[in-house]
């Protein structure tokens, strides 16, 4: 079997498309654009390209974005006191402070200084209990986008059989609690789990979110499941000196017995912004008192 190929390039652009057409009818209605507001603490190279990327998509969905960028240097103090200026300003309706932040700050107490309504990271506790006892708020972009994807390809998840491979707060235990309520079976898989391959053997879905490059083999995966990588590694390539992005999954070995596959890069990757994009027209929405048609995206 050779697995149809998820392009999550394709779906991102078209969700995109849609948070476009949706945002401008937002402007129209509120008087205003919906603002998402970026900051960035240090310098380092892949956070400055997603903080760049972050700002280019949002003025090309016609929002509005407020980027701060502070020195390394700056105290955890005075990046609460920013986040707090954020939480008050009302063209603001998202706010996402890209991680990791330098050692001296504590990420935890800076996440929990966010508005929960203005999280559209959803990585404030209040939304991630939201989430575990089904209640409406914002959900981190990764897992979300993951969820989009299969309800995409698969249609109804009830039923199925998932395995997550990964626990983290920011992919795997939000990824499960989704799975949970699309009715899946799921299982989450960590690095204490006792003989992963057979774990994997039985799921319908896979989601592979651990850090480990093409850890997960084409031997592990039931005939026909679709698989979902999450994973993003840089390792070396075939020339010298040069880099190249593997997944958590085996892609050759997979894509072989899979039903269908994410690749990377193009898979999951180019979902998380075009996501968030979607979390901030929802917080504009809310914000702004203007209802959102159920679905809309
Ligand atoms: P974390 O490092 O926070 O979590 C990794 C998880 O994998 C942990 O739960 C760990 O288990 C588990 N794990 C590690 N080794 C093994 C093993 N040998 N067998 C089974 N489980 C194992 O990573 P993240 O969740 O933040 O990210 C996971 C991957 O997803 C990374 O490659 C990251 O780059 C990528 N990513 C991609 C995004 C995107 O596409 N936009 C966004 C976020 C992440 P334990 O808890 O026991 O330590």
């Amino acid at each position: 079997m050779t697995a149809q190929i998820i392009d999550g390039k394709a779906f991102a652009e078209g969700l995109r498309g849609r948070v476009g057409t949706l945002a401008a009818s937002f402007a129209a209605a509120a008087g205003r654009k919906a603002g998402l507001a970026v900051v960035l603490v240090g310098e380092d190279p892949a956070s400055q390209v997603y903080v760049r990327n972050k700002g280019k998509q949002t003025l090309a969905c016609g929002m509005e974005s407020f980027e701060h960028r502070l020195s390394a240097e700056t105290s955890e103090a005075d990046l609460l006191a920013l986040v707090d200026t954020l939480n008050a300003d009302p063209a603001v309706d998202g706010i996402l402070v890209q991680l990791p932040l330098p050692a001296h700050m504590d990420e935890q107490k800076v996440i929990a200084a966010i508005d929960p309504d203005k999280d559209v990271d959803g990585f404030h506790v209040i939304n991630a209990g939201r989430l575990a006892v089904g209640l409406p708020g914002f959900v981190p972009c990764t897992p979300l986008g993951c969820v989009m994807l299969l309800k995409d390809r698969l249609g109804s998840l009830a039923g199925l059989d998932a395995v997550v491979i990964g626990r983290s707060n920011i992919v795997g235990k939000p990824m499960a609690q989704l799975l949970i309520q699309e009715s899946c079976t799921v299982t989450v898989a960590h690095s204490r789990t006792k003989d992963l391959p057979e774990v994997v053997r039985r799921a319908d879905i896979v989601v592979a979110a651990v850090g480990r490059p093409e850890m997960v083999k084409g031997e592990w995966i039931k005939p026909g499941a679709t698989v979902i990588d999450v994973g993003i590694n840089r390792v070396p390539a075939a020339e010298d000196g040069k880099t190249r992005l593997v997944g958590d999954v085996d892609f050759a070995s997979a894509s072989a017995v899979a039903g269908a596959i994410t690749p990377v890069p193009g898979g999951v990757g180019p979902m998380t912004i075009a996501v968030l994009l979607r979390n901030t027209l929802v917080a504009a929405h809310r914000n702004a008192g203007i209802d959102l048609p159920q679905d809309a995206l």
